[in-house]
């Protein structure tokens, strides 16, 4: 059968196939703990489901506008001014399926064959994907442990080709766990004055943050930066909603537009009763996502507190998201059970098969130096998983 090359092109999410692994050795009867899929482990909150349940009493079960019901285009508008400082009208607001949904739109809106797109390593292992997918070309830009993998301006500025459409940009990063602060966003704005280059800005972690770290929206730095962003966002993560589909973004209109108009032709609207349960998410006064916060921020110390401790192991504390990703290198080049790690495959292969802690290689990420252990996942879990790696680690 005729598979196309784009398609061909195209590898799984590596997450997921960890996942599929650990649930194939879960499925054998072996007690296997998953630091693997990214998602949080705590149930919806009770008024964000009612508010769907009412709407699918009431009917509401029909095609909606394609970029989404005007109120809740106007619930997401309202909730970037007031909690981002940004300026958007409802017309410049589109809701996708899922945050994912709304990269991939935003790519095929703005970029065209040939394109040059600067994506800092670490990075999310959808966005080369989603870039190769437009046609468009991914210009990895190596960052350094030093400097808690952030792109510095300079690594910016030498990354810049008369090529270059577009900068992708995640804060609090996946798989990192690192979030820029406002000034070190202010720098890369600076860089990226004097071009024509946009920025899309993937900030679905804006409410993951820990300790003293301060969150931004890039767009809300400047004018200059408002013109070229794309927000992107999402309830995912934030409403413990990743199966429920949406994400948003927000940007110029004429971007906003393009985005409309393809989505008219690939997904039509977001479901019509989850978005009714969107617009209760966004305007329901609830401290549900800020109690998930609290615990997540617990989380965060306790399992790179651990996972230090580990010889070996390098890993900073998160300030957000909810990813530790040590770097695991001095390591590699010795056998564990039989098993030479030559890097990161290795290293999260064996710990499943051996150990049976299921983590997630870098190497997809762009850093084969280090794992992602994803921490949304309860204190005693975390403790056995590190109680486990490290006796592996020390076998
Ligand atoms: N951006 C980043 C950085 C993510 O980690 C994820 C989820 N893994 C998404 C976007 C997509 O989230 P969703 O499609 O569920 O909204």
């Amino acid at each position: 059968m005729k598979v196309s090359k784009r398609a061909q092109s195209i590898p799984p999410s590596a997450t997921m196939a960890v996942t599929a692994r650990a649930r194939e050795l879960k499925a054998e009867g072996v007690d296997v703990v998953s630091f693997g899929a990214g998602e949080p482990d705590f149930d919806t909150p009770d008024y964000i489901k009612q508010a769907a349940i009412e709407a699918i009493k009431a009917g509401k079960t029909k095609y909606t506008a394609t970029p989404g019901m005007p109120a809740l285009r106007k619930a997401i508008a309202d909730k970037l001014k007031r909690e981002n400082g940004l300026d958007y009208s409802p017309e410049q607001v589109i809701v996708n399926l899922g945050a994912k949904h709304s990269v991939y739109e935003a790519m095929q809106a703005v970029l065209d064959e040939g394109d040059e797109v600067i994506l800092p390593s670490p990075y999310w292992v959808t966005y080369p994907e989603t870039v190769k997918m437009a046609g468009a070309v991914v210009k990895v830009l190596q960052t350094k442990r030093e400097n808690s993998y952030k792109v510095t301006a300079d690594e910016l500025k030498a990354a810049i080709t008369d090529r270059t459409a577009m900068f992708l940009l995640n804060s609090p990063n996946n798989p990192g766990g690192f979030t820029y602060s406002p000034d070190e966003l202010a720098e890369l704005a600076g860089v990226l004055e004097s071009t024509n280059i946009m920025v899309l800005s993937d900030e679905i972690y804006e409410k993951l943050i820990y300790g003293d770290t301060k969150f931004i929206s890039f767009a809300s730095l400047n004018e200059e930066a408002y013109k070229r962003t794309i927000t992107v966002n999402g309830l995912s993560k934030t409403f413990a909603m990743t199966g429920w589909r949406i994400g948003y973004a927000a940007g110029p209109p004429d971007v906003i537009k393009a985005m409309g108009r393809l989505q008219s032709h690939m997904t039509q609207n977001a479901v019509s009763f989850v978005q009714e349960a969107a617009i209760a998410a966004l305007t329901a006064p609830s401290n549900e996502a800020e109690k998930m916060r609290r615990e997540f921020e617990k989380r965060a110390r306790y399992m790179s507190e651990r996972l230090n401790s580990v010889k070996g192991v390098v890993c900073p504390e998160p300030t957000g998201a909810f990813y530790c990703f040590p770097d695991v290198s001095s390591y590699y080049g010795r056998t564990m059970g039989g098993t030479k790690i030559n890097g990161s495959l290795d290293f999260a292969g064996a710990l499943l098969e051996q150990a049976n802690v299921a983590v997630v290689p870098g190497k997809p990420f762009g850093c084969d130096a280090n794992i992602r252990l994803c921490f949304a996942y309860s204190r005693e879990e975390i403790a056995k998983g590190i109680d486990r790696m490290e006796r592996w680690l020390s076998s």
